[in-house]
């Protein structure tokens, strides 16, 4: 007998996952029997990814993400105005698959192993140097006419394994930096939340670009709602864009969306006319973690995207309580840091993510961001039932005295 390898498990893995989501979707998915694995995730993708919304958490709420609308008496703070008020937490991590080197070209590469343009570009360019700006013709094998040969080298040179092994080094030792090492590395030390990258400039289309980071937006509880890539950066265009996307298909707007950058998110929609019908639905907060290195002379974060504010001009957001001296203190309605403990749950499969295809990489992604999702619904079942079977008995006992259940 064979023994089993990698290439099964993962196709045994794909059978898997796609008739999972098709069954959950009520959906069947035909596909032609010779295709390729490849081929298979990015067919499961299109047909079931739904834009990275995640239908396992469709229509969810439970007493965790969704509590009660309690009123205020202050005229002035917005009325979010619902029987029931939910948070959805919005966070980034950096990772992501390649896609072409092209400016502004999101599209798969043509050939993963080595390629760096995707099928369209890979023809237009045809036989030109991959110089910027070059129209001579590349000298067969390399990527560079003869006048740029030096430009190839060097970069064969700094791929070269030699090279890569001084890189893994520094990976591991962030401390030391080797001045004659190249930096593509750079890029997955960046925080997601630090201030934006400069813009790469970019002189040649030796190799393909990568997505800079995933996007989630997760319900208090963990449930996932949805994710994206963002191709160069966690820009506010680019978070209301996957925004209106997610909530556009059916999920419900929650009345706050937390995130790291509400600020600078809300200041954006501020300035744009088309986007402020999302004044009326939902408020935009910083979570709490973050919310402390803000400006305090920031009148407007100040004042809309406090997490939780303590002049009562937000019960549903801090909850009025006692500590264990009986003092008057607040309690935080929400947690704010669910999407961050999410990301790093996912953080620990970016090795694997990192060398994958885009196809690869987006089913793999939205798989196990669905599986994730069961697992949260199926823990909060088991618990549900336990206190059901609890008060049962609790009520059984009280009426007669005759107990049920266990034996
Ligand atoms: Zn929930
Ligand atoms: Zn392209
Ligand atoms: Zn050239
Ligand atoms: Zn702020």
């Amino acid at each position: 007998m064979a023994p089993l390898s990698r290439k099964h498990i993962w196709q045994t893995f794909i059978q898997e996952s796609t008739r999972v989501i098709a069954a959950n979707q009520d959906c069947n998915l035909t596909l032609s029997e010779s295709l390729p694995i490849d081929a298979v995730t990015r067919a499961a993708f299109n047909l079931l990814g739904q834009q990275g919304v995640i239908s396992a958490s469709q229509g969810h709420a439970c007493s965790e993400c969704t509590h009660p609308f309690r009123s205020t008496n202050d005229s002035d703070t917005m009325d979010v105005g619902q029987g029931f008020v939910t948070m959805h937490v919005v966070d980034g991590i950096v990772m992501g698959p390649t896609h072409c080197a092209y400016e502004n070209c999101e599209n798969e590469l043509l050939n993963a192993r080595g390629g760096s343009f995707c099928a369209l570009h890979e023809q237009e360019y045809g036989n030109k140097c991959r110089i910027i700006g070059c129209n001579q013709n590349r000298v067969p094998l390399t990527m560079a006419c003869q006048q740029h040969q030096h430009e190839w080298q060097k970069h064969i040179q700094n791929r070269s394994p030699g090279a890569l092994a001084g890189v893994h080094r520094m990976l591991q030792r962030p401390g030391e930096n080797l001045p004659w090492l190249p930096n593509p590395i750079q890029h997955g030390q960046h925080p997601h939340d630090g201030p934006p990258l400069a813009d790469r400039t970019v002189k040649n289309y030796f190799s393909p670009n990568r997505f800079y980071c995933v996007e989630t937006i997760c319900a208090q509880c963990g449930t996932v709602i949805g994710w994206a890539k963002f191709a160069r950066s966690e820009s506010p265009t680019n978070i209301v864009a996957f925004l209106n996307s997610i909530y556009s298909s059916g999920v419900p707007r929650p009345a706050y969306i937390c995130i790291d950058k509400a600020c600078i998110v809300l200041r954006h929609i501020q300035a744009s006319e088309h986007l402020q019908d999302w004044f009326n639905t939902s408020r935009f907060l910083v979570d709490s973690y973050h919310y402390t290195s803000h400006k305090a002379t920031d009148e407007l974060c100040r004042t809309w995207c406090n997490p939780a504010p303590t002049d009562g001009s937000a019960p549903n957001l801090v909850i009025p309580a006692k500590d264990k001296f009986g003092n008057d203190c607040f309690q935080r309605a929400f947690n704010t840091q669910a999407c961050e403990q999410l990301n790093s749950w996912l953080g620990g499969f970016e090795s694997i993510l990192k060398r994958m295809t885009a196809a690869n990489f987006d089913w793999f992604l939205h798989s196990m961001l669905f599986y994730h999702s069961l697992f949260v619904l199926k823990k909060q079942g088991i618990k549900k039932r336990r206190a059901e079977n609890r008060e049962v008995n609790e009520e059984s006992e009280d009426d007669n005295g005759v107990e049920f259940g266990e034996d």
